[in-house]
């Protein structure tokens, strides 16, 4: 594949790579590709032109409640769950080495599955992948626990032990990357794993499972199901024999998703949920940069990024040359071909999404904001589901294109006096993921940073961060938190050992 890729004309080569991708659907269970138990399978399309991909293995409950008795019983076996930590770290550095041998295969995967640019995908989604699974395997033999200070005479130990069956439904924004999130740590921690890609994109994690096996993971500690939120979702998270569920996807499902544990066995739930990014800029900032930042921020991914800046909060004496800079910007977000190594912005995932998109802009223009860039599809000839990069500006926080997640290339420019308001605006939300402000002022930048109610915050940066810190939401937008040390928490429980000497 490298060969082609690298011919004289990129694109071509990534065309007839594309032409030519062996596509496994079938479901990952016990370390092995199989069928589902019905037989059914369901296709899996291209947002760039509508056309079947392939058909993919379409898993009922039945398929689940197989794939459960059999994370059940390999933890219980100890095969995984107990093996010395060592070796375990040695699984997952040699899984991320796969996965990066395998980097223009799954790159390619994800860019026909998600409509992703090439360049997206190869230069941040595998290599988020890639680190992440190393970065957790390396940490696992670097984890100690506790002794507490107790009388002599007594010794307490607190320890963490792995949940047991875990499992994690993903969306189709980031499918690679939020997967990885979830496998990593839990894998690591020594859980046994139950993995529910989002139905229009399970590509990407049925491939990296297979090389999981590759790297030396015991059968039966990773299954990947593939089939529907409402059913296979639902009946995992219903399920009595699963112990915690890691999900990242929509608030309204993340809601449903609490209730479901409530309703069963109380399973530990942790979400990563939606988000309404504020973007702050100070009249003092480095304009130049934050224009850039702040195109970048809504219409990397077309938008469809939970810590997308979705709000552009700005110093209204600054309003009019700022609004003209990030115009100026947004020209460069012209929708193309994934498979186009030039190509910075992609189609939007299905009709469905390019619909609630032009459904908000006119819901923009009816709430008496002003549409000063973009506002329409484009392309349909292609049978892709292309939009514009779209800005409103004299947004007025109350709106509906400012409150609700779009989850689409749609920018509320809104207006702002003084810090204290500033802040305000930005807190005036449900959600709480992401955020950044822009200012040279150190006092100003750290007051509003620290006064923002959100998981994440950038300083003269928007989506700043990477392995080592924590990711995930304040209200609305979670509970739980993916990457560094932290995320181990989620898939682990603290046992205390009380120990009396006579
Ligand atoms: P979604 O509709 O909530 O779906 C997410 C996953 O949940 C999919 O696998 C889906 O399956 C499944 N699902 C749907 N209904 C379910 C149910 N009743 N029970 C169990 N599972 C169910 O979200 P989406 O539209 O795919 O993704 C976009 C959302 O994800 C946005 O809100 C975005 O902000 C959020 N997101 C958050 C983060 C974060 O880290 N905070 C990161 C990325 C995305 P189907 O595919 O079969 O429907
Ligand atoms: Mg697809």
């Amino acid at each position: 594949m490298a060969e082609q890729i690298q011919a004289e004309n990129p694109l071509r080569g990534w065309q007839a790579a594309a032409a030519e991708i062996q596509i496994d659907g079938r479901a990952f269970i016990d370390g092995a590709r199989v069928d589902a138990l019905s037989g059914e399978t369901r296709a899996t399309s291209n947002p760039a032109n509508g056309d079947e991909i392939a058909q993919v293995a379409y898993c009922n409950a039945d398929d689940a409640d197989r794939a459960v008795k059999i994370a059940r019983s390999t933890f219980e076996s100890g095969v995984w769950s107990s093996m010395v930590p060592n070796d375990r770290k040695m699984v997952l550095v040699r899984w991320a080495e796969l996965i990066d041998s395998h980097s223009d295969e799954i790159a390619l995967l994800e860019t026909l599955d998600v409509g992703k640019p090439i360049a997206d995908t190869l230069g941040i989604d595998v290599g988020a992948a890639i680190r992440t699974i190393r970065w957790s395997g390396e940490a696992i033999d670097k984890v100690y626990d506790e002794i507490t200070p107790t009388p002599s005479d007594c010794l307490a130990l607190v320890t963490r032990l792995p949940l047991g069956v875990v499992a994690a439904i993903v969306p189709w924004n980031f499918p690679l990357s939020t997967t990885a999130w979830k496998l990593a740590p839990s894998l690591a921690t020594g859980n046994s794993v139950i993995l529910k890609p989002a139905s229009n994109t399970p590509l990407s994690a049925l491939r990296i499972a297979d090389l999981a096996t590759e790297a030396g993971l015991p059968a039966g500690a990773l299954q990947v199901l593939p089939g529907s939120g409402s059913s296979l979702g639902q009946h995992l998270a219903l399920h009595m024999d699963i112990d915690g569920l890691t999900f990242t996807g929509s608030t309204p499902v993340g809601k449903q998703l609490m209730e479901y544990s409530g309703q069963s066995n109380l399973k530990r739930t942790f979400l990563e949920l939606g988000g309404k990014g504020p973007n702050i800029v100070f009249a003092d900032g480095n304009l130049e940069k934050a224009a850039a930042s702040a195109a970048l921020a809504v219409f990397y991914n077309g938008g469809q990024t939970c810590t997308a800046g979705t709000r552009l909060i700005v110093e209204e004496s600054i309003m009019e040359d700022f609004l003209a800079m990030v115009i100026e910007h947004s020209k460069a977000w012209i929708p193309g071909d994934p498979l186009d190594p030039a190509t910075v912005m992609g189609p939007l995932i299905d009709s469905s999404q390019c619909q609630t998109v032009c459904d908000y802009v006119t819901i923009g223009v009816e709430e008496g904001a002003e549409l000063v860039f973009g506002g329409n599809t484009v392309y349909g000839q292609s049978g892709g589901f292309y939009h514009e990069p779209t800005i409103f500006a004299g947004v007025n926080n109350q709106m509906r294109i400012a409150q609700e997640e779009i989850f689409g290339p749609v920018l509320s420019v809104i207006p702002f006096r003084g810090a204290d308001q500033a802040v305000e605006i930005a807190n005036d939300s449900i959600y709480g993921l992401a955020g950044a402000v822009w200012s040279r002022d150190i006092n100003t930048a750290h007051k509003v940073a620290a006064a923002v109610r959100v998981g994440t915050m950038g300083i003269n940066n928007y989506f700043g961060g990477d392995i080592t810190v924590p990711f995930g939401g304040f209200k609305q937008s979670g509970n739980g938190r993916d990457k560094s040390m932290h995320a181990f928490a989620d898939y682990t429980e603290l046992k205390t050992t009380w120990i009396e000497f006579e």
